[in-house]
C-alpha cells in the first residue's frame, strides 16, 4: 500500500466569495464591499496571516468575511489541517502529531488534531487502520476500553481500541450509548480489519458479545489500555 496525500493549498491572492449569502435564512446574491484589507492571523505551515475582506448582503444587511482559497473561519489553514489528518493517518497519536508539528514551530494542540480527524470523517480513520494493518502486519491482541465523560451535561462513552502489544492507538470513537449493538457496530469491523485473534477488555458484557460475534477469543484484563492519546 502506498499513501498519496493531497494537501489543500493556501492561495492568499485567490479570494473565494460565496455566490449566495452564507446566512441560513437568506438567499441574497448581491453584495457591497464593507471593509477591505483586514489582516487576519493564520496558523499555517508557511504564512502567518492573510488578508480578508468583509462585504454586506444587500438582501439582509448582514456582513460576512470573504476568505482566500484554503482559509476558513478557523484559526488554522486547510493546509495545516490536512497535515494533522495525514500524520494521524500514518499512525501517529493525537499528542504525537502535536509534538511533531511543534518541532516545526506550528502550534496545534491534540484536541484540535482530534477535531480535525473527526471532521475528515470515517475515511481518514479507515485509512489509518488499513495503513497500520499494512505496515505492521496483524494486530493479534486488541485492547478496548470504555470510559465516560460529561459533555454539555450529557454522559458520552469514549471507546478506545489499542494494539495489545504496544498500546498503540488504533481507534477512538464517541459512542451514543453503551448498548452492545452500538459497541459491536464500532468494534467488530475493526477487529476483522486488523485480523485480531484476541479482544482484551474489562468484564463488561458487551465486549464478550462483540468478541463472540467477531469470532475472536475474549480475555478479561482490567488495566490493559495504556493511554496513548
Ligand atoms: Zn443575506
Amino acid at each position: 500500500m502506498r499513501l498519496r496525500a493531497r494537501i489543500p493549498p493556501v492561495e492568499p491572492a485567490v479570494m473565494l466569495p460565496p455566490a449566495i449569502c452564507p446566512y441560513d435564512n437568506c438567499q441574497g446574491q448581491f453584495f457591497k464591499d464593507h471593509q477591505l484589507h483586514c489582516k487576519r492571523p493564520l496558523r499555517d505551515t508557511t504564512i502567518d496571516h492573510v488578508v480578508v475582506y468583509r462585504r454586506r448582503c444587500l438582501s439582509c444587511g448582514r456582513t460576512h468575511r470573504v476568505y482566500p482559497h484554503g482559509v476558513s473561519r478557523a484559526q488554522q489553514s486547510d493546509r495545516l489541517k490536512g497535515h494533522t489528518v495525514l500524520l494521524y493517518t500514518l499512525g501517529i497519536s493525537y499528542r504525537g502529531v502535536e509534538d511533531f508539528l511543534a518541532t516545526f514551530g506550528h502550534r496545534v494542540d491534540h484536541t484540535t488534531v482530534y477535531r480535525n480527524v473527526q471532521a475528515a470523517g470515517e475515511a481518514a480513520r479507515q485509512l489509518r487502520q488499513t495503513w497500520l494493518h499494512h505496515i505492521r502486519g496483524k494486530v493479534a491482541v486488541v485492547g478496548s476500553d470504555l470510559t465516560y465523560v460529561r459533555s454539555n451535561g450529557e454522559q458520552v462513552a469514549v471507546a478506545v481500541a489499542v494494539d495489545g502489544a504496544d498500546g498503540m492507538m488504533l481507534d477512538i470513537e464517541l459512542l451514543d450509548n453503551q448498548e452492545t449493538e452500538t459497541l459491536k457496530g464500532w468494534l467488530e469491523p475493526l477487529l476483522k480489519l486488523v485480523g485480531a485473534e484476541v479482544l482484551s477488555s474489562d468484564d463488561q458484557d458487551g465486549f464478550k458479545a462483540v468478541a463472540d460475534a467477531a469470532g475472536v477469543s475474549h480475555q478479561i484484563c482490567r488495566r490493559h489500555v495504556t493511554r496513548n492519546d
